[in-house]
Order: C-alpha cells, then sequence, then structure tokens
C-alpha cells in the first residue's frame, strides 16, 4: 500500500505511527537510494515491523535496504527482550550470513598476471554451490563441538591461530549457543557443509586496497593503498535456513495469537520470555558458532593456498584476520533508549553492527578506533572498510549498512544479463578474475544488479554511523 514519508533531516526520512503502529519508522538514504527502496515492497514491510511487540524507539532501513521475507533487508529493530519478541523472519534465514576480511602484505604488483592460477587454486580447494562438501568432513560430534565452542573448536583443531579469535566478535564463540535447540535434520544438513561458500550471493574475492580515507584508522586495521586482502562472504548453509524454518513453523503453531495481530505472518514472532524465545535464541546462537567456523575454515583454506601458490609460508604473508561481521543475526544488547536503559534483542538482518570507540564489546585491537564495519560493493565495484560511527548509538542501535543491495531480482537478472558476457567484460574491462559453478550464477549476481555502494557508504559516513576508512576492488573472485 501507499506509504507517506516525512523527511527529518539530510538523509533521515520517517513513517509517522498511525493505525496499529507502535512506534514510527525510519529510512536512513539519499534521494536516490529512497527512489529505489521505495521501488518494490520495502517501505510497507517497515511499516509492518512496527506492528512487532516491544519494537522500540523506532524501526530502521538501512540506505542498502530492499524487500525480503518478511522483514525488509537492511532492517534494523530494537526489540524489549522482557517484554518483546524474538523474530527469525527478521534475522533472516542464513543466521550469521556476513563477512570477514583477511589482511596480507601482498601487494597488487605480487599478484597481478597471476589472477587465473591463483582464481583457479582458489576455486579448486573452497567447496562452492549447492552441495558439493566442506573443507571438514564432519561426524556428528564435530557438529555439537562447532555449534557449542565455535571458533574455539577451529583453534582445537588446527584450524586457527589465536589472533583470529582476538579478531573475532565474541571472540568467535557466542556464549548463548544451545546446540540441544538446533534439529536433528538442522545438524545433518550442516555436517557436510563445514567450511563451504553455499550458492549465488556467497562468494570469495582477492581484492587490493585502492583508497585510505582516514589514515590512523587504516593503519590501525594494518591497511595501506595497494595492498591485497581477501574478502570471505557466506553463512550457516542449510543448518541455518532449516533452524529458521523450525522455528518459523514452531512460533505459528504455538504462538498463532501473536501472529494473528500482525500484519503479515511472515513476521512470525516468539513473546519474550517464552520457552520457544529462548529456545529459538540459543539455536540462532548455535548457528551463529556454525557460520564464523565456516568462514574461519574458508579463511584458513586460503592461507593455504597462497602459501601454495606463491610459494612462502601464510605467516610470512601477514595474512591475519582484520574482522568478522554478521550482518544477519539477533543479539541481546543493552541499549539508551527513550524510555531509559533497557535490554533488547537487536535485530539486524542485511545490517551490520558498528560499534564506535570506547564500545566495551568491540575487541581490544580496536577499542580506540571503532569496530571494522565491512560492506561488500560487487564483483565489478568497490567494498568498503568502515569504523563503527559515534551517531550509531544514539541513531541505529549501533548499525549500519551491510553492502550496496540488490536493486532487481534473480529471475529478472538472469533477463538482463548474460553469465558468459558479465565474466569476460569483468576480465578485460576491469581486469577482474571470475569463477564461479554455473553462469546463471555470475549473470544473477552481475555489478548491474546492485545499488551504488559508493551512494550507500557516503550517506553511511554522512550520518555519522559508520565512517569511510578504505575502499577495496576486485582482482579475483569465486562464487557457488
Ligand atoms: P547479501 O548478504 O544481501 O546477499 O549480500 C551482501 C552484499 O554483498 C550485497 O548487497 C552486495 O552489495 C555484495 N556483493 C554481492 N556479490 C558480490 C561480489 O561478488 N563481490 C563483492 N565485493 N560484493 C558482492
Ligand atoms: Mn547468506
Ligand atoms: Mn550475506
Amino acid at each position: 500500500g501507499d506509504v507517506t514519508l516525512r523527511r527529518v533531516r539530510e538523509f533521515v526520512w520517517e513513517i509517522p505511527p498511525e493505525g496499529d503502529m507502535r512506534v514510527p519508522a525510519r529510512v536512513l538514504a539519499s534521494r536516490p537510494l529512497l527512489e529505489q527502496i521505495a521501488d518494490d515492497r520495502t517501505l510497507e514491510q517497515l511499516r509492518n515491523t512496527t506492528h512487532l511487540p516491544g519494537v522500540t524507539d523506532y524501526a530502521l532501513c538501512m540506505p542498502d535496504g530492499h524487500q525480503g521475507y518478511g522483514f525488509p533487508v537492511g532492517g534494523v529493530a530494537g526489540i524489549d527482550a522482557e517484554n518483546g519478541c524474538i523474530s527469525p523472519g527478521a534475522v533472516g534465514y542464513d543466521i550469521n550470513c556476513g563477512v570477514r576480511m583477511m589482511r596480507t602484505d601482498l601487494t597488487y604488483d605480487d599478484v597481478r598476471g597471476r589472477e587465473e592460477e591463483l582464481v583457479e587454486a582458489l576455486f579448486d580447494a573452497v567447496p562452492t554451490g549447492l552441495g558439493g562438501g566442506g573443507v571438514v568432513q564432519g561426524d556428528a560430534p564435530t557438529v555439537e563441538a562447532v555449534l557449542e565452542r565455535g571458533v574455539e573448536w577451529a583453534l582445537e583443531e588446527g584450524w586457527a591461530v589465536e589472533d583470529d579469535l582476538t579478531h573475532c566478535e565474541d571472540e568467535g564463540r557466542r556464549p548463548d549457543a544451545d546446540p540441544d535447540a538446533v534439529s536433528q535434520k538442522a545438524k545433518d544438513r550442516g555436517r557436510n557443509q563445514l567450511g563451504s561458500l553455499g550458492s549465488g550471493n556467497h562468494f570469495l574475492e582477492v581484492q587490493r586496497v585502492t583508497d585510505t580515507f582516514d589514515a590512523a584508522t587504516a593503519e590501525a586495521y594494518g591497511l595501506a593503498e595497494d595492498q591485497v586482502v581477501v574478502l570471505i562472504h557466506c553463512g550457516s548453509r542449510g543448518l541455518g535456513h532449516q533452524t529458521c524454518n523450525d522455528y518459523l513453523r514452531r512460533i505459528e503453531q504455538e504462538h498463532a495469537d501473536l501472529l494473528a495481530d500482525l500484519p503479515d505472518r511472515e513476521l512470525a514472532a516468539a513473546p519474550a520470555g517464552s520457552e520457544l524465545a529462548e529456545r529459538y535464541y540459543g539455536a540462532m546462537c548455535a548457528c551463529i558458532n556454525f557460520a564464523w567456523v565456516n568462514r574461519q575454515l574458508i579463511m584458513h583454506r586460503t592461507r593455504e593456498v597462497f602459501a601454495d601458490v606463491f610459494d612462502r609460508p601464510w605467516e610470512e604473508m601477514g595474512m591475519e584476520l582484520l574482522y568478522d561481521v554478521a550482518h544477519n543475526i539477533a543479539k541481546k544488547e543493552v541499549h539508551e533508549t527513550s524510555a531509559g536503559e533497557r535490554e533488547l534483542y537487536v535485530h539486524r538482518k542485511g545490517a551490520t553492527r558498528a560499534f564506535p570507540a570506547g564500545h566495551p564489546e568491540v575487541p581490544a585491537a580496536y577499542r580506540d578506533t571503532g569496530q571494522p564495519v565491512i560492506i561488500p560493493g560487487s564483483m565489478g565495484a568497490g567494498s568498503y572498510v568502515l569504523s563503527g560511527g559515534e551517531a550509531s548509538l544514539s541513531e541505529t542501535f549501533g548499525s549500519t549498512a551491510h553492502g550496496a543491495g540488490r536493486l532487481m531480482s534473480r529471475t529478472q537478472a538472469k533477463q538482463e544479463f548474460w553469465g558468459g558476457d558479465v565474466q569476460d567484460g569483468l576480465r578485460e574491462g576491469q581486469k577482474v578474475y571470475v569463477k564461479a559453478s554455473s553462469g546463471a550464477t555470475i549473470a544473477e549476481e552481475a555489478p548491474g544488479v546492485y545499488k551504488d555502494v559508493d551512494e550507500v557508504v557516503r550517506v553511511s559516513d554522512a550520518l555519522g554511523i559508520g565512517d569511510k576508512v578504505a575502499r577495496t576492488f576486485p582482482v579475483c573472485n569465486i562464487k557457488g
């Protein structure tokens, strides 16, 4: 339906409360981005989220927002953890989908001319696409250990070093994980997907740093122009998807009354304090651990590939984890709200935590700069590293965007683009070497299906929620 927006100030738009809306909704966007956001059902979905019990202050849409399952991708909602609810659709099917960046000491000159060799080696070493196994063949006890202990498991098994843990959110282990709350079916799906990218939008990209905007922070992050870095985007695979599905069905059965009051059944939510809310939270945290391990295994495998291709131990090439960010997650966090300090389930779906300098939950290494925020663009455009901004806590429950955001559906993309042409164009025009399981994937992920990441980041930076630190450009890319 029609949605009316009121301009609050530059880049801030509000849907004033009406009818059963409990709070206003806010869109953070420039005019051109707002026009794209208004083009699909995003605004309607955003408005619907303000009906969720316990939603606090306002529901938010980040500048890269677009339509999703019930809750927009790019959506943020802080929902009272005592009197509100938790909504699996507001976390997303791919629990802890996210990105991590690994730095290296290599420069673009070290890699130029060897892209083909590198992209082939990565494609051989890192499982992509649907099925296809993982870096590790997990048995049932392995999956349990991963769900319970996250990256600590990887450290014990020789797939990580100490530094990887100290450079990951929660040190790579979500303390509230409850593996017993994850169904056998979900665990079975995860077993042979440990260390796998999955399909479509997930990727591993070798990049070079093209710009730095904030010299001091770039230095603190270990980033400099011309340097080679690696960006890994994937999530919890079939395990997370099954878990989301399991809990959506149970909520529909057990909390039909709450559901009946919501404008969209895809927003199905478990009331805070209910057994189901606790179970879902524990299961989701276990899936978060699984996804961290997934990205860890792929990163470690990448180190081995680089050691092989460049014929040097990876430790001598400065291949250190810069940071890992989740962009499909709900976390219990304490925030200052209009009603005072509250514990909230902060739902970030297609949105990234962006805590500023000094926040106690930012790892010690980044306590003085703010947490790194990693924002992928596309395989033909830049990606960004930002630092959590000072205004994020008061404006967005400590959040910012997660990417450029889709402009068109996959179906539409396949009508507009031909995979082979996109691949050739990238190679010849921009020296970007792409390898994927299928041409259809390349068409679905063509740079033209995404919004302008520079514009998304411009808004984040101007609002002070995530500040520009560095920009990168793709060199090689593998995807599912
Ligand atoms: P999502 O998690 O919503 O699927 O994707 C996150 C973001 O990744 C997208 O909004 C898009 O901007 C970005 N992205 C998708 N494919 C690629 C790619 O191949 N390379 C890079 N650098 N970014 C990508
Ligand atoms: Mn994902
Ligand atoms: Mn993602």
